[in-house]
């Protein structure tokens, strides 16, 4: 496909990494400066804790947070607002991730005010949507990502920069499994449609990451597929080998 946006391949490391795991990022910088030409741009999101460091470690190379609060400040005893990860450097915000629907029964309105706290402090918001296996399974796949998306962007504030969006199928996250690319094409199609309808010419440059089971293995065959603009990477990000090996076999 032409026109399509540069790809994002943006690593999240969940609740893993000490302050050790910086080397890895240490790494990505060094493999990012051997390969001037790549054809995407690299993120990693590590914990809240190492956030810092991995700013002041990072060439090349943007650092998201995992989450945040939508309130400016106050008593949110254990939250993190967005002007806080602004403040150190930190340049974008994985939203509404299934594991935080599920865990924290975050709702789509929830993951909008969240995108707005985002956009007011200058993040770009990386939101997650994507259906059950039994959802899937039901026929209700691209449907319950119609509402997630509708209820999750916020039409006011948002354009091309600020928001990238994530197909995570749920069934598809750390399990190996992974749809076929006559669904991941479906399912993206269908939310530049969305895009499309919602924010018109800006739809087509919004990004749109598949996530669910990526590596260096799969990698160059999702990231084929129309309307795939990169991807979301749990597992595999959390070394730098196994990270770059989807760059290399979708990007290099
Ligand atoms: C994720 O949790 O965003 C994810 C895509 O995980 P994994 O790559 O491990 O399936």
């Amino acid at each position: 496909m032409t026109n399509q946006p540069k790809a994002l391949v943006a690593g999240n490391w969940k609740m893993n990494g000490l302050t050790a795991a910086i080397t890895e990022i240490d790494s990505l910088n060094h493999k990012i400066a051997n390969h001037p030409n790549m054809a995407c741009e690299l993120m990693i999101c590590p914990p809240a804790t190492i956030l810092a460091t991995a700013v002041l470690r990072a060439e090349n190379l943007e650092i998201g947070a995992q989450d945040c609060h939508a309130a400016l400040g106050g008593a949110h005893t254990g939250d993190v607002s967005t002007e806080m990860l602004t403040d150190l450097g930190v340049t974008a915000v994985i939203l509404g991730h299934s594991e935080r629907r599920a865990d924290h029964g975050e709702t789509s309105a929830q993951v909008a005010e969240k995108v707005v706290a985002a956009q007011r402090a200058g993040l770009v918001s990386i939101i997650c949507v994507g259906e059950t296996e039994a959802e899937r399974k039901s026929g209700q796949a691209l449907g319950v990502v119609s509402e997630q998306i509708a209820g999750s962007i916020p039409l006011d504030g948002t354009h091309a920069d600020n928001i990238v969006v994530a197909y995570e199928p749920v069934w598809a996250i750390g399990t190996g499994l992974v749809p076929s690319v006559a669904d991941v094409a479906e399912m993206h199609a269908h939310i530049r449609d969305l895009l499309k309808g919602m924010f018109e010419n800006d739809g087509d440059k919004m990004r749109i990451l598949y996530g669910g089971s990526v590596k260096g293995s799969n990698a160059a065959e999702l990231m084929n597929v129309d309307n795939v603009n990169g991807a979301l990477v749990g597992g595999a990000s959390l070394k730098a080998d196994d990270f770059f090996a989807i760059v290399e076999a979708a990007y290099l």
